[in-house]
């Protein structure tokens, strides 16, 4: 089983793990703090023992993940039981941090100008996150509301906090606000983090919306 360090500190950029099994191009560790797409939530980028990671696959259900098994771009020297540098692009995770967080928000302050939705998709990439929900009128002229309220909630330097559920392991709790939804992703400590957003409103049928969130 992968101990997911992602989660006990999600600014962490390098750390050192030790293999637990190797096939072909494909590793697993004791521990790690690359994140596996999970959730909406794209993958970390980076490298373990210095060789670039293609993939990153979480194995078991968002409640339980058994393991992360990373895809190399070339067999591994290291042999298992061997310590290994696993290191992330910290950009990259700041700004899948700080979107993951930003995209929590723009949910429930949405739900102040069009009540509560039925989402039916959302992305975090590192260029942006994108919230799709069933909504029968065009957003266009309530984003310029919901980007100022939005803006001033981050400005507010909001804490956010992630905590693991008393009874299901790999549960976890955002919160915010008077807000609390379960996620596996990773997150702000504070809302002020973010930095100012910019919400654009995408055309993507009839009875549906989509809001992009992009960090200036
Ligand atoms: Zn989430």
């Amino acid at each position: 089983m992968t101990q997911k360090k992602f989660w006990e500190d999600p600014y962490l950029t390098q750390c050192t793990a030790t293999v637990t099994e190797i096939n072909g191009p494909k590793v697993k560790l004791d521990q790690t703090i690359f994140f596996a797409f999970s959730g909406g939530q794209a993958s970390d980028e980076g490298t373990i023992g210095g060789i670039n990671v293609i993939e990153a696959v979480k194995q078991g259900d968002k409640e339980n993940i058994i393991d992360i098994e990373y895809t190399l771009e070339k067999e591994p020297s290291f042999k298992v039981g061997e310590k290994v540098i696993i290191k992330i692009d910290p950009d990259r995770r700041r700004k899948l941090r700080n979107l993951h967080s930003a995209a929590h928000i723009l949910y429930y302050l949405s739900q102040d100008f069009i009540g509560k939705v039925k989402i039916i998709g959302s992305n975090i990439a590192p260029e942006k996150a994108r919230m799709d929900f069933l909504y029968e009128k065009p957003l266009n002229e309530l984003i310029p509301q919901l980007e100022t309220k939005m803006n001033a909630f981050i400005t507010q330097n909001n804490p956010v906090t992630m905590k693991n559920d008393d009874s299901k392991s790999d549960l976890r709790w955002w919160t915010c606000s008077e807000w609390k939804m379960p996620c596996g992703g990773t997150h702000v400590r504070s809302s002020g983090e973010i930095g100012p957003v910019r919400l654009k409103r995408v055309n993507i049928g009839k009875g549906k919306e989509r809001i992009e969130i992009f960090l200036q």
